[in-house]
């Protein structure tokens, strides 16, 4: 009876590389994490970790399914298609004579991810494999000119031989992507039809895809990879999701899967643009952190996650994140709103080799993935990870990796360690697994002090929050002489993304370019105009975001909607992105408060002085957000115990190996721990899916929301 009073209500899924995170929250607010061993069939990782995180309520997942309002999932397959270029075979449709950009991706494509001293080296760059081969695109004769004239009228004829081809040819999906098309749809949409006839015609059943019809904004290589990637990755995930959402419906789910956007908010798995899932999983990190720092007054965050693969860092300023209008992912430029992150390819399961050349230890970027490293209890994996140093040092219970399911073999870990690490370098095998924690610790560090002090600030105003698996092995090395205010590890880091996704709002957010230009010169009637073509642009957004809710059964009435504007001073290249002081413009009288809001933006951004008017202001995109609030978790709240352990929680003492010796660390399990209780390194709290390492000269305590606060002493 007490269950029905209190039913779990929500779910989160964090399905990384590694591991398959699950977070359960019920009524009251209360929630479990749950892990599993990430597996090629998602549906069986999910229920997995389902059935490891409602244990903790003695509840079975027939029983639990059926009560739950709603799920979000985050993961990491739809990125991994991208980049290991396995996604579906699509066909392309160009302005004739442009049949090559997308191979070009705008040159720049060509060392994104670089470092600056190989970006200026041209001999560095590369290009990799375009999305669409040249053999599977065609051109077609029409031109529409950057004022959005017909200049030559679109050759229908050309597009229907086009689209017959490139289905003989085996494409399961077309995308359709002229110049200028976001000024004017009507060319790419009569192509369209055109392939939707000639598809109907040859009986075939393949989705096409008018980049008018996705992403109506300037840019067209952007444009052009964010249409691809819907069909290329996203109508894969599309068929993974539906599957996952049937199983969730044998177990008795009735709720609407929801997946984490790249913009930060969740959307359905029906929803029409789903490559904006693309990058899921360290979202919900972030937005978990900016949940969790509005609730306890933590208004500016560092957060840093670290899992088996990568190390992702965001900020939050004044409880904001930034976001980029087009980022960029896996090597791709796309027109994607993005919450601001950086991510290095290292992680806690990086593999581990000598570079030849230099003689010196190389990490990542590969990882072992789900098989952690050469100590995998069924082998398979021969070359060292990060892991296996872990286990052989003491960092890491060989015993108790996820609780214990699995047995890490630290003899065949100091093997491998001895003879592809410590014995080229002549050191012992400690000194060189050392060696190894050492230099991640020391890579992650420098990342995380650029990426901040890159973007202005110094560490000194921010709170470090960190999560991931891995987090709270390694918080201690990456944050050591930042001078952070302080560093905090929640003790449910291990499931901190899937909590992060259960925290999300149900929100679409759809953007448009547009062009509005008005200087000191501009007539009122200039004004009038503009006003109304930002107004026309958020009406028709707002009923593409409407259109989307409707699909999951909400009401119109239901959902918020907050229209947003993109602007400059005239001849700036930068524009930002402003919450629209108006909900609707009804004449050239509102355009001042719309200056107001982006001014005073723009102060604060980058400092008073710096404003132009005199420039005059531009208004290069519109933007509309809908969002459906959502049930949230409690943040957890234990009235303070005391400093010194409970003896249930202390397990006796390990050698650790820091700083050149073996120490004996302290024991703990995490679970164990009292709101108020002191710890002093060395010592290593233990948990079924993460470890929390305190070395000596660290200290530290838990609060009343099982939080726990590192202090360096
Ligand atoms: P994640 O990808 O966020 O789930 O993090 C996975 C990483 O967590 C692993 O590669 C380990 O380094 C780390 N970890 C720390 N303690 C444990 C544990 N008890 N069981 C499993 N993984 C752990």
């Amino acid at each position: 009876m007490e269950q029905l009073d209190n039913p779990v209500e929500v779910m989160g899924i964090d399905a990384g590389g590694t591991m398959t995170d699950t977070f359960f929250v019920r009524a009251d607010g209360e929630f479990v994490v749950g892990k599993a061993q990430s597996d090629v069939d998602e549906s069986k990782a999910v229920l997995e970790s389902s059935v490891d995180a409602l244990t903790h309520w003695g509840r079975k997942v027939d029983d639990v399914f059926p009560e739950m309002v709603t799920c979000v999932f985050s993961g990491t397959a739809m990125l991994n298609r991208v980049v290991g270029r396995k996604g579906l075979r699509t066909g392309l449709i160009v302005s004739k004579g442009f049949e090559d950009f997308h191979r070009m991706g705008r040159a720049l494509q060509s060392y994104l991810g670089y470092a600056f001293e190989d970006r200026i080296h041209l001999n560095t760059h590369r290009y990799d494999e375009p999305l669409v081969s040249i053999k599977d695109t065609r051109g077609v004769t029409e031109r529409i000119d950057s004022k959005g004239n017909i200049v030559i009228p679109v050759r229908l004829h050309e597009a229907k031989i086009a689209a017959r081809e490139l289905i003989e040819q085996g494409c399961k999906a077309i995308v359709i992507s002229f110049l200028s098309s976001y000024l004017d749809g009507r060319h790419e949409r009569a192509v369209r039809d055109v392939c939707l006839e000639v598809i109907k015609e040859m009986g075939a059943d393949i989705p096409v895809f008018a980049s008018v019809d996705y992403y109506p904004v300037r840019k067209e290589s952007h444009r052009t990879n964010t249409t691809i990637l819907e069909a290329y990755a996203a109508e894969p995930s599309r068929a993974i999701l539906s599957a996952l959402s049937s199983k969730m419906g044998d177990h008795g789910g009735t709720f609407d899967l929801r997946v984490m956007a790249s913009h930060g908010g969740t959307i359905g798995w029906k929803a029409k643009e789903l490559a904006r899932t693309l990058v899921s999983g360290p979202i919900g990190g972030v937005i978990g952190a900016k949940y969790l720092g509005e609730q306890l007054g933590y208004e500016n965050i560092a957060c840093s996650d670290i899992g088996g693969t990568s190390f992702d860092m965001a900020l939050i300023t004044k409880n904001n994140f930034a976001m980029h209008q087009d980022g960029d992912v896996a090597r791709l430029v796309l027109s994607l709103p993005l919450v601001s992150m950086d991510t290095i390819g290292a992680g806690a399961g990086s593999f581990v080799r000598i570079d030849p050349h230099s003689n010196s230890i190389k990490l990542g970027p590969d990882s072992a993935g789900y098989k952690v490293g050469t100590c995998w209890p069924e082998g398979g994996l021969t070359t060292v990870s990060v892991t296996d140093c872990h286990i052989l040092l003491g960092y890491l219970n060989p015993d108790n990796f996820l609780g214990g399911v699995l047995k890490l073999d630290v003899d065949v870990a100091r093997e491998a360690v001895k003879t592809q690490i410590a014995d080229p370098l002549g050191l012992s095998v400690e000194d060189a697994a050392a060696g190894v924690i050492e230099l991640l610790d020391l890579s992650l560090r420098q990342h995380l002090r650029a990426m901040i002090t890159g973007k202005g600030y110094s560490p000194r105003d921010f709170v470090c929050f960190s999560y991931g698996g891995a987090g709270p092995v390694h918080a201690y090395g990456y944050t050591k002489g930042l001078g952070f205010k302080e560093t905090i590890v929640p003790a449910w880091a291990a499931g901190f993304s899937a909590f992060g996704c259960a925290t999300a709002n149900f929100e679409y957010r759809y953007d448009k370019s547009v062009d509005i230009g008005i200087t000191k010169d501009s007539s009122k009637d200039d004004i009038e105009k503009s006003v109304k073509s930002l107004q026309v642009a958020w009406d028709e957004l707002k009923e593409k975001v409407l259109e989307e809710f409707r699909i999951n059964g909400f009401k119109d009435e239901d959902v918020t909607l907050i229209p947003g504007y993109r602007m400059q001073y005239l001849g700036q290249l930068n524009d930002l992105e402003i919450d629209s002081p108006l909900t609707s413009l009804s004449g050239a009288d509102d355009w001042d408060a719309l200056v107001q809001a982006f001014d005073d933006t723009y102060a604060r951004v980058y400092a008073s002085a710096a404003r132009s008017p005199e420039l005059g202001f531009g208004i290069t995109g519109a933007i509309l957000s809908g969002s459906v609030e959502t049930k949230k978790p409690k943040i957890p709240y234990e009235p303070i115990v005391g400093p010194n352990p409970p003896k249930e929680a202390c397990l006796g003492t390990r050698p650790f190996y820091y700083d050149k010796k073996w120490v004996d660390a302290d024991i703990y399990q995490m679970e164990a721990l009292q709101p108020g209780n002191k710890i002093m390194g060395p010592a290593i709290i233990e948990s079924d899916a993460t470890t929390f390492v305190v070395p000596p000269t660290f200290k530290t305590f838990l609060d009343e929301h099982r939080l726990f606060h590192l202090i360096e002493c």
